[in-house]
């Protein structure tokens, strides 16, 4: 049984995290962390509410746990919760010789930094997109991408109306990747346009980012040639999606030594799990 700490336990991730684990039988909920007062206990209902679980029944416990009074070596953390939570939960993470399973987006370059300090002695997996459907667009992008090397690209990324970040940690992670891929850095990277821009440089990758109602998720890539073109194209209808990706990482990372970990560590190409 792989113990694990929920950080961000009364989200909306750290909800779907717990509805998950309650169909897992190699998991186990140890504690739930959370700065808000209503953490939700699994119920004796939680087993029905199936992997949406995102309005889980159970009881609601007064308060989340202190993560200093109840990490101890050997769990792994999982956390959705915020730039705060993430980096707090690196350090202790370091300090006390856990895992982490780290999903929050939106972290500035001395939180990341302090979130890979944490991997020099602890196994840290961090992933903008947990769902194991995105691990696979990427893959289908890189193909794509040494298909189709002069083909315009463009993302356009759709999320529900509370999301804080934009654009979305994915639409970044996908831009970036293709960026590295053409041999372009950063600067390559178009957010959004208005007014008299001008033609289509060479080379920019153009992000959009949609918000609204209740989409959980909606990645799509596109690549416009002469006459022509492609879309690549991620939906994730339910936070399920990422807490079972999240759940995989968890699994990883409980065997793994120090070090900072991908998705691509947890399914490898050809198909097979960097766990057992
Ligand atoms: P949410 O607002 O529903 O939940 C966040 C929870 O974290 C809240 O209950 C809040 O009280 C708690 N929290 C905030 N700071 C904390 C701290 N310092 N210590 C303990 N608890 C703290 O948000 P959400 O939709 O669950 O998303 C959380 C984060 O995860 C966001 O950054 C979001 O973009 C990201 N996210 C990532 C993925 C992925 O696959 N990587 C998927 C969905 C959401």
């Amino acid at each position: 049984m792989i113990p694990i700490v929920l950080v961000g336990a009364a989200g909306r991730m750290g909800r779907a995290v717990e509805a998950a684990a309650a169909h897992a039988d190699d998991v186990r909920i140890k504690a739930r962390v959370d700065l808000s007062a209503r953490v939700v206990l699994p119920g004796p209902a939680s087993g029905r509410t199936g992997y949406g679980g995102a309005e889980a029944a159970g009881t609601e416990d007064e308060r989340g746990a202190e993560l200093a009074d109840v990490l101890a070596p050997g769990d792994v953390v999982i956390e959705f919760s915020s730039p705060a939570g993430c980096t707090a939960a690196a350090r202790l993470c370091s300090e006390r010789g856990a895992a982490l399973v780290s999903g929050t987006t939106g972290l500035d370059p001395e939180e990341e930094a302090e979130v890979r300090a944490a991997a020099g002695r602890v196994a840290v997996l961090r992933a903008a997109n947990f769902s194991l459907g995105v691990l696979a667009l990427r893959r289908a992008l890189a193909a794509a991408l040494d298909a189709l090397p002069a083909w315009d690209l463009e993302i356009i990324e759709r999320h529900h109306r509370r999301k804080l970040d934009s654009p979305s940690g994915t639409a970044l992670a996908l831009a970036r990747e293709a960026a590295a891929r053409r041999g372009l850095d950063d600067g390559a990277l178009r957010f959004g346009r208005e007014g008299r821009v001008g033609a289509r440089p060479v080379g920019e990758i153009g992000i959009h980012a949609v918000r609204g109602g209740t989409w959980t998720g909606d990645h799509a890539v596109l690549l416009a040639g002469e006459g022509e073109w492609l879309e690549l194209r991620h939906v994730a209808e339910d936070r399920a999606a990422f807490a079972h990706g999240a759940l995989a990482a968890a699994r990883f990372v409980a065997g793994a030594g120090p070090g900072l970990y991908t998705l691509d560590d947890v399914v490898r190409p050809g198909g097979r799990t960097g766990y057992r």
